[in-house]
């Protein structure tokens, strides 16, 4: 591999200068790939669990493992573990559906919540079957200038009304910072302090084994992320999972079948053995989704780059957030993590219109799952202060190129400092 010893020295010195923290990410990889490990011991995980089902899935013994499995994993009484989810955006809207009714208001405690949700939310009676649309409405609290949630105002929006809490981990497309577990915790015990019966749901995309334990072992009633993303370790095909409070999650159940059919029926479609595997992958591979971004931040900032998280930062979530000053950037770092990748190196990701997504974005995923983000990333609504957000790796070598190739690629359009 050729690289510019320009480069090479700035990588060389970011490996150094991360040595500590990849020592700390391995401890964590350990930690959780134990406890993944236990829970299959736990329900006896064998080998007949991950043959598939065909027609209504009826005693799939197989999927009820697979859930209570996840259940154990992430300290919550049941789970909803299904390919049928068909992104993040549906499980997490089958998951408010499931517990909110007419008269009730969301309100999302951690500011604008991420882009695709906006349509489930929805603005009144606009025929889409929207939240709105149901008559449950919706408030958010901004969070305040240093990054932190706004007490006094979540205090004052949480009406006899309000129903569900909503709490985003992850930053998405956002320049703030993710909340770790203990900062979720803490307004999980804030909001049930003013209303003991409020119903809170995680939006736990991008967090899931970040952290050795997860927001439903700090009080959250409910929470769900999407298996192209951490959980399903890579191998996944697709689906997503819900997992909490056993009444909710059969509520979820209900939403996504039928009410009185729940999750007791539902083939699983050939993708057991996927959804057990990836999730025993999951505990090593977001370790090396995490050293990936780790290593970028130290790269970038290097360079006099303004990254979020910092890489000495504590972290909650893959994704490394990247500020450039002009689109053009943007689009050369973006096109360049595309040319790292084992699959479709030879296509240049371009800025596009998206389902769900009010700014064009642009894309780079070389990846074996279409769309999956635990593999190496990288994207961006092309919007002012154009900031870049890359995220996975399935292997820490990867996820090094794919930032070489980002600093080459700025490199020959002479816009690296
Ligand atoms: C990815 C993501 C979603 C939505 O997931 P899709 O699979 O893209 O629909 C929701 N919230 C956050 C924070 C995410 O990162």
């Amino acid at each position: 591999m050729q690289v510019h010893p320009k480069i090479q020295a700035i990588a060389d010195e970011a490996e150094r200068l991360i040595e500590g923290r990849f020592k700390e990410i391995e401890r964590l990889i350990d930690t959780n790939q134990w406890k993944v490990i236990e829970a299959f011991q736990k329900y006896k995980v064998s080998d007949y669990h991950f043959s598939g089902s065909t027609g209504y899935g009826y005693n799939d013994r197989g999927r009820e493992v697979l859930d209570l499995v996840y259940a154990e994993v992430f300290g919550a009484e049941a789970a909803l573990v299904r390919p049928h989810f068909v992104s993040g955006t549906h499980t997490i809207g089958t998951a408010l559906f499931g517990v909110l009714r007419p008269g009730d208001k969301l309100l999302y405690i951690t500011g604008r919540p991420y882009d695709t949700l906006h349509n489930i939310i929805g603005r009144g009676k606009d025929g889409s079957g929207s939240l709105a649309d149901f008559d449950i409405s919706y408030g958010e609290v901004a969070l305040q200038e240093s990054g932190t949630p706004d007490w006094d105002e979540i205090a004052r929006c949480l009406t006899p009304d309000t129903r569900v809490i909503g709490i985003q981990r992850s930053r998405g497309y956002d320049w703030r910072s993710s909340f770790t577990v203990e900062q979720i915790g803490e307004m999980i015990r804030f909001v049930k302090a003013i209303k003991p019966d409020v119903i809170v749901f995680v939006d736990n995309c991008y967090g899931e084994f970040t952290e050795a334990l997860e927001p439903t072992q700090v009080g959250a009633d409910l929470i769900a992320g999407s298996l192209i993303k951490n959980p399903g370790g890579g191998i996944a095909p697709s689906g997503g999972y819900i997992t909490g409070k056993a009444e909710f999650v059969e509520k979820a159940a209900y939403r996504l079948t039928a009410p009185g059919i729940g999750g007791e029926v539902g083939a699983m479609l050939g993708t057991t053995r996927s959804l057990f595997q990836g999730l025993f992958l999951a505990p090593h591979l977001v370790g090396q989704a995490v050293k990936g971004s780790v290593f970028a931040a130290a790269v970038f900032e290097q360079l006099g780059f303004e990254t979020r998280p910092r890489y000495l930062d504590v972290r909650t979530d893959l994704i490394q957030a990247i500020r450039f000053t002009e689109a053009e950037h943007l689009i050369a770092f973006v096109q360049g993590i595309q040319k790292a990748s084992a699959v479709d190196a030879h296509v240049v990701p371009e800025p596009w219109a998206m389902p769900g997504y009010d700014d064009p974005v642009i894309m780079a995923a070389g990846t074996f799952i279409q769309g999956g983000s635990l593999e190496l990333s990288a994207d961006a609504p092309i919007r002012k202060p154009y900031t870049a957000y890359m995220q996975g790796g399935l292997t820490y070598s990867h996820a090094k190129l794919g930032v070489f190739k980002a600093l080459e690629n700025m490199q020959s359009r002479n816009i690296l400092p």
